[in-house]
């Protein structure tokens, strides 16, 4: 007989590890398979204050790089929006941390049953499904549950909606001559946005480039690289040195919907967004944080049935689709035109950046949707 849950997560990414404990403080007995990954590559993540919130009521983190100001402007043309924390009554907006720090503080100590392993399989039935998973030596196993959520970061193969940038994603870390203040800029490009992010006492960069640029970046040596940089990012906060190691990563936009009884995706496996805003992470935890308050205390439900699911999906659907439109309409537009010289475009986003600046309450309005989703009450 097979060990049996009300739900099995596979995937032990932040959506998946931040589910598994929501889950189990809700007394739901669950069992996550994560696979055992080493990559341990700087990957700078931008947490609201909701969702760093969260992670903090689940596990302790160090809250050592706040955003307390998020500076949104355009390469060589007009037009600057400047978002405060304190306009919100709070510290911070959010918080920098590197991804493989947040997954490792969240499977610390994990309290429900993990295995180390990848699902390979599930076969759902009237009243249950079995999930079966190899363990790293190859050796396949089965847990019955309720529900499997996938959790895997859309890395299984499965039908998508899918749209490629033809972008990458080019990621370090370099060190501002004059200190930060948290403050946060987004840049505007001709390429893509660029983002620098408060982490410590240096900026994390998240630089969208064309594909073939971003390989040249990648094999830049250091004064080129930091000369282009520097180009875009301006003489804000001095000369920016010390670039520490690169890499990048191709960009998509995925979206999709399990089709089978049973199965529920969440995070990047429901849903993969550009990071020109940031909001990947925060829509899965938010997507973790739903599925777990919706199946508290529900003992005499069946998490997998269809009416569980339905309802779980319908609550979803209105934030994943404005957050994955907006996103992508982000992406898009804010390179229409975009660079040295004023264009049409160029001088129609400086305006409305400036109309933004103008008026606090419709710039309050957007920050408050970064920080808790497109439902967040007024
Ligand atoms: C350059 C860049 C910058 C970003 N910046 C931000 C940001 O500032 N703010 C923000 O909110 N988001 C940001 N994001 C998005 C964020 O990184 C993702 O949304 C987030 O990592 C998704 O987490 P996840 O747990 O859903 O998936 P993943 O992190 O992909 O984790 C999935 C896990 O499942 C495992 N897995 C896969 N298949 C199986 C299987 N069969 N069985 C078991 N395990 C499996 C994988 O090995 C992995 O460990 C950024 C993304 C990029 C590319």
């Amino acid at each position: 007989m097979n060990p049996r849950y009300s739900v099995v997560i596979a995937g032990g990414g932040p959506v998946g590890l931040a589910l598994a404990r929501l889950l189990e403080q809700r007394g739901c007995r669950t069992c996550l398979i994560a696979r055992a990954d080493t990559t341990g590559a700087f990957r700078p993540i931008a947490l609201s204050h909701a969702s760093f919130t969260l992670c903090q009521s689940l596990v302790p983190l160090v809250a050592d790089s706040p955003i307390r100001t998020v500076e949104v402007s355009q390469h060589g043309q007009p037009g600057r929006t400047t978002m405060q924390a304190s306009e919100h009554g709070l510290d911070a907006l959010g918080y920098v941390i590197d991804l493989t720090t947040l997954s490792t503080a969240l499977a610390h100590d994990m309290q429900p049953p993990a295995h180390i392993g990848s699902v390979t399989a599930w076969h759902p039935q009237a009243s249950d499904i079995r999930v079966d998973w190899a363990d790293p030596s190859g050796q396949v196993s089965s847990v019955d549950a309720q529900l499997l959520v996938l959790a895997d970061g859309g890395h299984g193969m499965r039908a998508a909606r899918e749209y490629d940038y033809h972008q990458q994603a080019l990621v370090c870390s370099v060190k501002p001559e004059r200190g930060h203040d948290g403050i946060a800029h987004e840049i505007f490009t001709a390429d893509g946005p660029l983002a620098l992010l408060p982490c410590g006492d240096r900026y994390a960069v998240v630089w969208t480039l064309p594909s073939a640029q971003a390989a040249r970046m990648l094999g830049a040596d250091e004064p080129t690289f930091l000369a282009a940089l520097q180009n875009l990012a301006g003489d804000r906060h001095g000369r920016l040195s010390e670039p520490g190691p690169r890499q990048a990563q191709p960009l998509l936009r995925r979206q999709t919907r399990s089709q089978e009884a049973r199965v529920l995706l969440i995070g990047n496996a429901a849903q993969t967004v550009h990071p020109v805003a940031g909001q990947g992470l925060n829509l899965g935890l938010r997507d973790a944080l739903v599925l777990a308050l919706q199946a508290a205390g529900q003992a005499h439900t069946d998490l997998g049935g269809a009416e569980f699911i339905n309802r779980y999906e319908r609550t979803r659907s209105f934030d994943r689709h404005v957050t994955v439109g907006l996103t992508d309409v982000l992406a898009r537009v804010t390179r229409i035109g975009a660079g040295p010289g004023m264009t049409l475009p160029g001088l129609t986003r400086g305006l409305a950046l400036t109309a933004l600046q103008a008026c606090p309450p419709a710039r309050r309005f957007l920050a408050r949707r970064m920080m808790l989703g497109a439902r967040a009450l007024p």
